[in-house]
């Protein structure tokens, strides 16, 4: 029988192209790993010093409580956004310092969030792939080794399983809080082209929902949406109260307003109705301005008054 696996493996050791740090094998948890990562090693902090680093809401919640800021303000100070997808699915990944390439958090000790540290930080050098087959309703958890050259970690005399380096990463209740999210990441990008590109308003919405969660909790309680929906009150006052419970429900909001699915809050009678019924008034409001406007320049036209930038006027010379 042929070894497809090691012909696999050269083929991609000698691509013509400079190699991708992530090797293309899928590994599971009980896949066996050399690697261990402590201050001793001689490239301490290369790692975070050119980062690339994607955010999930659930890092952005972790991060903004360890720093004691609003989500609005930990957005503007520490990340920068970027597109998921073509259709311009919003994510966002950590800015680094000020015309570098290095981590803001990065101290000479290490990290100084490293309680919280994004999630992206404890699985390396291990990469998390969620996949979903077109068959699966739900996502499966995929692991590969990330193999860079500066990273010396990968020579320490230490070997472990995958699943045993994440339990000591502590990524348990990362990947727990952040299944929901990734769902709907996947959802969206294997939404196919017949649905079409969602309109800027769900892709802010998605944002908001998703990473602005100081914002959306203001959103939530506001009288536009409960003028909306119903939110049962224990639920309404779990989400005023804890950040995680806010998490989960944005999650599930995006389900029903994106997908239509599931039921977290319920639409209330003849909201429907009355959202027409503004939707109207703005366009007739915005009808009547636009012939205000009409009117005015028609009457400047004939008024024989020059206006700044009206080529058919002539010159005065
Ligand atoms: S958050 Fe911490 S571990 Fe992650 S890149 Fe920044 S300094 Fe490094
Ligand atoms: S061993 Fe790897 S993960 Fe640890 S500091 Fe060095 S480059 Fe970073």
């Amino acid at each position: 029988m042929q070894d497809y696996d090691a012909q696999f493996k050269n083929l991609a050791e000698d691509a013509p192209f400079e190699q991708s740090p992530v090797m293309p094998n899928m590994l599971e948890g009980d896949a066996e790993i050399q690697f261990r990562c402590h201050r001793g090693v001689k490239c301490w902090n290369v790692c975070c010093s050119n980062i690339d680093i994607t955010l999930t809401p659930y890092d952005v919640l972790r991060l903004k409580n360890h720093l004691n800021i609003s989500s609005g303000e930990f957005l503007k100070q520490y990340t920068m956004p970027y597109e998921i997808d073509k259709d311009g699915m919003p994510g966002i990944k950590l800015r680094p310092v000020e015309g570098g390439s290095a981590c803001q958090f990065m101290v000479e000790e290490g990290c100084s969030v490293y309680q919280d540290r994004p999630t992206a930080c404890r699985y390396y050098p291990v990469a998390l792939l969620s996949i979903r087959r077109a068959d699966e309703y739900t996502d499966r958890q995929a692991y590969a080794l990330v193999t860079e050259k500066t990273c010396l970690g990968h020579q320490e005399d230490r070997k472990l399983t995958i699943d045993q380096y994440r339990a000591e990463q502590g990524v348990a209740d990362y990947d727990e809080k952040g299944r929901g999210w990734r769902q709907l990441v996947l959802k969206r990008k294997s939404a196919g082209p017949g649905v079409g590109k969602p309109p800027a308003i769900s892709n802010q919405l998605f944002f908001m929902a998703s990473y602005d969660l100081d914002r959306f909790r203001a959103f939530v309680v506001s009288e536009s949406f409960n003028r909306t929906y119903d939110v049962p009150v224990e639920t309404m006052a779990e989400i005023v109260a804890d950040d995680e419970k806010l998490l989960e429900f944005s999650h599930k909001f995006l389900l029903q307003i994106l997908f239509n699915e599931g039921k977290v809050v319920e639409e209330k009678e003849g909201a429907y109705e009355a959202r027409m019924e503004r939707l109207k008034a703005k366009a007739e409001q915005m009808r009547a301005e636009f012939e205000a406007d009409r009117e005015k320049l028609e009457d400047l036209k004939y008024s024989g008054e020059c206006q700044p930038g009206d080529l058919s006027c002539g010159g005065n010379d």
